[in-house]
């Protein structure tokens, strides 16, 4: 059958990745939709170079979106839809933040403030009520573990391959004991100046004695090219799989140049947004990192939770969306509880189509 040499060929395309991500320079994007499946695990700024390349790549195979995903008799679904794959979706999620980099790369005040808005978002009542319909509005709950500081240094550059050395490492440590890892998510909270790329191998970065090695930041896809941050997950033994989520410290840049996606007035409003939008992809997808790598194989799509067809997740097609304004969907908003503001990135909502903020009810299920 046609597809399915298709799907072969995809396959040990997508067994290449790490020496494709070499040469993306060179790469042209439409030839990457067609060879490259990966949903978008990413965030990324609208219209940004990073945008274009992961939504290049982030379409489900044609023959992948099960047409009987949507129930007979409902109205035609809006494009951007979410679609239950079926894959693992998080209720009751936990999670901690890990501040890279070491305590002299970090302002106290800024760790308090991003813990405290961000545990806030994700217990908020109105918030929660947009999320709740990919739960069948059923109630939804998050902890929030102690955040801690990772001993070591403020690194040049972290790529994805970093971040799985890092885990793996906490891991064997015994950092990770005492976390149900089934309902984890360990954010790594990049400290300022860090540029995060998606490259799968490692930089040194992590390594205290080793110094940072300068990756040809230009040549990847990069928080310096609208890159903001992305979940997945490690499989750290057979049977010890762990979820995480990596972001940049986003800011303009003393250059001019945006490091992440920069919209707020103050840097760790952009972070408590990125991780935000991170934390909601990780409850409703938790094992895209499993469907990437499983490439184009059929089996891929059983790994997805709630993607669209172009396979977003919840909180990327906002962001497209919103484009170069961005303050539409990213905004501080009043908690249920009266406790004061925090900054937020608006998550997609199928029951009204689009990027959603705080409301006072669930949605009715469809
Ligand atoms: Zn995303």
């Amino acid at each position: 059958m046609a597809v399915a040499t298709k799907k072969q060929r995809v396959v040990r395309n997508t067994m290449k990745r790490t020496v494709k991500a070499r040469s993306a320079k060179k790469r042209n994007v439409a030839k990457a939709a067609k060879s490259k499946f990966r949903p978008m695990n990413v965030a990324v700024a609208g219209g940004s170079k990073a945008e274009k390349r992961f939504r290049a790549m982030a379409a489900l195979p044609a023959a992948a979106v099960k047409p009987q995903a949507i129930a007979p008799g409902l109205p035609p679904m809006p494009a951007h839809n979410l679609i239950n794959h079926g894959g693992k979706i998080i209720a009751d999620v936990v999670y901690t933040n890990f501040y890279v980099g070491g305590a002299s790369s970090w302002d106290q005040n800024d760790i308090n403030l991003i813990d405290r808005a961000l545990a806030a978002a994700m217990s908020d009542t109105g918030l929660n009520n947009v999320m709740v319909q990919y739960f069948k509005n059923q109630p939804i709950t998050t902890t929030f573990k102690p955040s801690h500081i990772l001993p070591g240094t403020r690194p040049a550059s972290f790529s994805q391959g970093d971040v799985e050395r890092l885990v793996k490492s906490l891991f064997q440590q015994g950092a990770l004991a005492g976390f149900d890892l089934d309902s984890t998510v360990f954010n790594f909270l990049l400290p300022r100046g860090t540029v995060l790329t998606t490259d799968t191998s490692t930089t040194n970065a992590v390594s205290p004695s080793g110094a940072a090695r300068v990756i040809p930041i230009e040549d990847e896809d990069s928080s310096l090219q609208g890159l903001g941050g992305y979940h997945g997950s490690v499989h750290a033994t057979k049977k010890a799989k762990v979820y995480y989520s990596v972001g940049v410290f986003s800011e303009r840049r003393p250059n001019g140049r945006d490091n992440g996606i920069v919209v707020f007035d103050l840097p760790w409003k952009n972070i408590v947004a990125t991780f935000y939008h991170e934390l909601n992809e990780a409850r409703t997808d938790a094992d895209v990192e499993d469907a990437i790598r499983a490439g184009n194989s059929p089996k891929a799509v059983k790994f997805l939770g709630w993607t669209s067809r172009q396979g977003e997740e919840c909180g990327d097609f906002p962001i497209t969306e919103a484009g170069q304004n961005l303050t539409l969907v990213m905004k501080e908003v009043n908690l249920a509880n009266g406790t004061g503001k925090v900054p937020v990135q608006f998550q997609y909502s199928n029951a009204v189509q689009g990027p959603e903020g705080p409301i006072a009810q669930p949605h009715p299920l469809p």
